[in-house]
């Protein structure tokens, strides 16, 4: 499914070198090295801030926070993204009011989304699922004024559109570095990116105690730094990132062909102006547990993201929204497939991948 250890080789001596140094004057949380990646991801991106904090659940729930969000307020969000989303609206206080997504692209429908809004809608949460960007302008223009959009950005580190880069769409966006991620850190690191000063100013306090000073705290805050250690790792690792979500690109392209005559399987849609960065290549087939079971049988780590719609997880059935509440998201859940994605995934694997899964479809 995914191969970390080749991108490790790439930048281990940097690594290495840059751990020694931090082990040797062992300032391990904030400082320089993580200022310096901040910037440089800030650059990188085209977005006047970059505020890391512990996690990426954190990232989104820091930005709720920094937005105003409070108990009793609702925040739009799809039925179709990783639970994280739906947990850092709820651990704001708020309460997640999840929509249906678009068929082909499994990205929030923004009609749904346009008719969800009550009085109470403060946020809307558009995911950018699986590396391509949902379609934040459009969100806009349907969005009273007094609505804000938080990108959840975790899987588009890199993807843009109409040329602007995820994470700059909206008013505010969170980023996961988790190591499975585009960017990914050697433990858990996120952040929040933003245009806005007073937003970033807000988070800066939020993920440190509160705290503009050493022992003045203004208000109620956190503990979500990110740690020096990982700003080492994510600072090489961006330096190449270009590279490696341009090999994703070009893999993904290998599928679209490999896939082109093999018929029972859907293969994804990119919306027009998205340059997406393919953190996950998502296919849909019939008979999903038995395809799925012949790819694992042959040794390909194939997945699902994801098999249970954040309102069919017990953790949030409180919501009172049964099965049928979101056709598409259902039904995508039944039939999705990720194939093997990573930046260092050969022709020749791809195509072993594809002669397996068009073997299994065909029975
Ligand atoms: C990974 C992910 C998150 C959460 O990130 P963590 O760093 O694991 O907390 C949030 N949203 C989406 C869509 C993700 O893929």
């Amino acid at each position: 499914m995914l191969d970390l250890a080749s991108a490790h080789a790439e930048v281990a001596d940097e690594i290495a070198a840059g751990w020694a140094d931090i082990l040797a004057r062992t300032a391990f949380v904030g400082g320089p090295r993580v200022a310096a990646f901040e910037t440089d991801y800030a650059t990188w991106s085209g977005i006047r801030h970059c505020v890391g904090v512990g996690n990426g659940t954190d990232a989104l729930e820091l930005a709720l926070r920094a937005l105003g969000v409070r108990a009793g307020d609702e925040c739009i969000m799809p039925a179709n993204t990783f639970i994280a989303t739906a947990e850092a609206v709820a651990r704001a206080g708020a309460t997640p009011v999840l929509v249906d997504c678009d068929e082909d692209t499994a990205l929030i429908d923004v009609e749904a989304a346009a008719a969800a809004v009550t009085e109470r809608t403060r946020v809307v949460l558009p995911v950018h699922l699986y590396g391509q960007t949902a379609a934040v302008e459009e969100l806009r223009a349907v969005l009273p004024e007094g609505v804000a959009i938080l990108e959840d950005a975790a899987q588009s580190q890199g993807a843009r559109r109409h040329g602007v880069a995820a994470g700059k769409l909206g008013d505010i966006a969170g980023t996961s570095f988790y190591p499975g991620k585009n960017l990914g850190a050697y433990g858990d690191a996120g952040a929040v990116l933003t245009d806005r000063d007073d937003l970033a100013e807000a988070i800066r306090l939020l993920r440190d105690h509160g705290s503009p000073r050493k022992y003045e705290h203004s208000v109620l805050g956190f503990n979500s730094r990110l740690d020096a250690l990982q700003a080492v790792v994510l600072s090489a690792k961006l330096r190449r990132l270009d590279d490696w979500n341009a090999a994703r690109r070009a893999a993904a392209a290998r599928y679209d062909e490999l896939l082109s005559d093999v018929d029972g399987v859907v293969g994804p849609v990119v919306a027009e102006g998205n340059e997406p960065v393919w953190h996950l290549y998502v296919v849909r087939v019939a008979e999903r547990a038995r395809v799925l079971r012949e790819l694992h049988e042959s040794g390909i780590g194939a997945g699902i993201h994801y098999p249970v719609p954040v309102h069919r997880t017990e953790a949030f059935a409180h919501l009172g929204l049964g099965s049928g509440a979101f056709p598409v998201t259902e039904r995508l859940a039944d039939e999705i497939i990720s194939l093997p994605m990573f930046p260092d995934i050969t022709p020749a694997q791809q195509e072993r991948v594809v002669s397996v899964l068009a073997a299994a479809v065909r029975r």
